[in-house]
């Protein structure tokens, strides 16, 4: 798992700003609506060589004042169990408050490093402010600005200082680990499935106000393979500015995609594939990523009229032309075939990493070639001398021949098929490319 940072604090004294700077990209939604739940955001940083989880605790806007108190301890006793060591920020603009004092009482608890971080330091007469805070009594104190970044190297610092070489190195290895994104729309099941897998409830969710939740990774282990599976459980329940959200949702869908080698492609199968269903897969096909799709809710489809087979046929037609992609039927509820839905995975994600010998692709391609050859275009005859794999992540060919441009479609399909056909690539998406000899 490597080693684990949480940043805990108060609602706006500055926590996803400095988890964006960490992280140097936007992953946290900063929203300030009223009643939203965010919760943990998770991303992988390093510094001085060291490289460590962050985890952003998220904030709460309370209907009152009491639930609030609550989910805060809650959000605090998490990150205290789950975390290696504890940012703990406060505001120097509004100086220490009640809450900042009693979360202050639940740190002091800890074994764990504690560094007492003070945000918004954005001049020195904020820093004489701030140096109010050091009657909480904190050994480890930092005056940052998140906005700036002023003091966040000496933060970095000293958080990197208590890391240990190996347990970085095994962050290091995480950070090669295949990664499987569960996407798919609203009640498809995302959730349902993650838990399964994992056997517990592994999001904090709140009872209490509307849920957000974000993208989420675990570290998951099954029949000793490792992944890493990226949970897109997204938006639910009504909000005021829902459509903002769902919008985000989709951001982060699509984030969480681009994070993956290999998407699981949830469906509901009472439903059948949707339009959107049908956008999504062909957007992780464009982007190159592995797919596989699980019908799921497959326990609420009465067999005897509507058999796999028939289903599978159906599906296909909606994807075509890229129909050489698993179909895995499963009941996320009753944990049917859901072991099989990951190897598949772990199958698609070494397809995608398959690399050909240039020796063995030409033998058998030209073969291909020679039995079926392009057809003559306006007199040119095509002469495709030389084929090779590309060295890029997902698989990729160059066809060479004499005149790139004049091969059509149809014939380029050819290609991919006897690609298909002779290596397996299902449920990888294949670049094709015609350069000049
Ligand atoms: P969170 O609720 O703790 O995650 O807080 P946010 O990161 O959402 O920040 C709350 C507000 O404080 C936002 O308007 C930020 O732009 C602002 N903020 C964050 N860091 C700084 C800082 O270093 N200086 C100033 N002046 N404002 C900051
Ligand atoms: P998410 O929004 O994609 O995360 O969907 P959830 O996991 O929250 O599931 C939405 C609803 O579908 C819940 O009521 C689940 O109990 C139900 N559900 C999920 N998987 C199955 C399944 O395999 N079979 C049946 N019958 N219901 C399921």
């Amino acid at each position: 798992m490597g080693y684990t940072v949480a940043i805990v604090g108060r609602p706006n004294v500055g926590k996803s700003t400095l988890f964006n700077r960490l992280l140097e990209q936007r992953k946290a939604i900063v929203d300030d609506t009223s009643g939203v739940t965010r919760d943990r955001q998770y991303g992988v940083t390093d510094w001085n060589g060291k490289v460590f989880n962050v985890i952003d605790t998220g904030g709460f806007v309370p209907d009152s004042d009491d639930i609030f108190e609550t989910e805060i301890r809650k959000q605090v006793r998490i990150a205290m169990d789950e975390a290696d060591a504890l940012v703990f920020m406060a505001d120097a603009a509004t100086g220490i408050t009640d809450l900042d004092t009693s979360m202050a009482d639940l740190l002091r608890r800890t074994d764990k490093p504690v560094f007492l971080t003070v945000n918004k330091v954005d001049n020195n007469a904020r820093l004489l402010d701030a140096s109010e805070f050091y009657v909480m009594g904190f050994e480890n104190i930092f005056f940052i600005s998140s906005i700036s970044g002023s003091g966040t190297g000496e933060l970095l610092d000293a958080i990197a200082a208590g890391i240990p070489e190996e347990v970085s190195a095994e962050a290091v290895a995480e950070q090669q680990l295949p990664r499987f994104a569960i996407i798919g729309q609203p009640n498809v099941g995302k959730s349902s499935l993650l838990n399964a897998l994992t056997g517990q409830d592994r999001t904090i969710v709140s009872d209490i106000a509307g849920t957000t939740r974000d993208t989420i990774h675990t570290h998951y282990k099954l029949f000793q393979k490792e992944f890493i599976l990226i949970d897109t459980a997204g938006i639910r329940k009504k909000n005021k500015e829902k459509d903002d959200l769902e919008f985000y949702s989709v951001i982060r869908a699509i984030k969480a995609m681009d994070e993956a080698d290999v998407c699981l492609l949830l469906l509901d199968a009472e439903k059948g594939i949707t339009a959107q269903d049908v956008n999504i897969f062909s957007l992780a096909s464009r982007k190159g990523k592995g797919i596989v799709i699980l019908v799921n809710k497959w326990d609420l489809v009465e067999k005897s009229t509507y058999t796999a087979r028939d289903y599978e046929k159906e599906l296909q037609q909606r994807i075509a032309p890229f129909t050489d992609v698993p179909v895995i039927f499963i009941s996320a509820k009753e944990k049917t075939r859901i072991h099989k839905a990951v190897e598949t995975a772990l199958d698609v994600y070494e397809h995608r990493s398959r690399r050909i010998p240039t020796s063995r692709l030409n033998e058998v391609m030209l073969k291909a070639i020679a039995s079926y050859n392009p057809p003559v275009v306006r007199g040119n005859l095509i002469r495709i001398k030389y084929v090779t794999q590309l060295p890029t992540k997902t698989p990729a060919f160059a066809f060479f021949c004499n005149y790139p441009d004049e091969v059509k479609q149809p014939y380029r399909n050819y290609l991919e098929n006897q690609l298909r056909a002779q290596f397996d690539f299902k449920g990888v998406p294949l670049k094709i490319f015609f350069r000049k000899k």
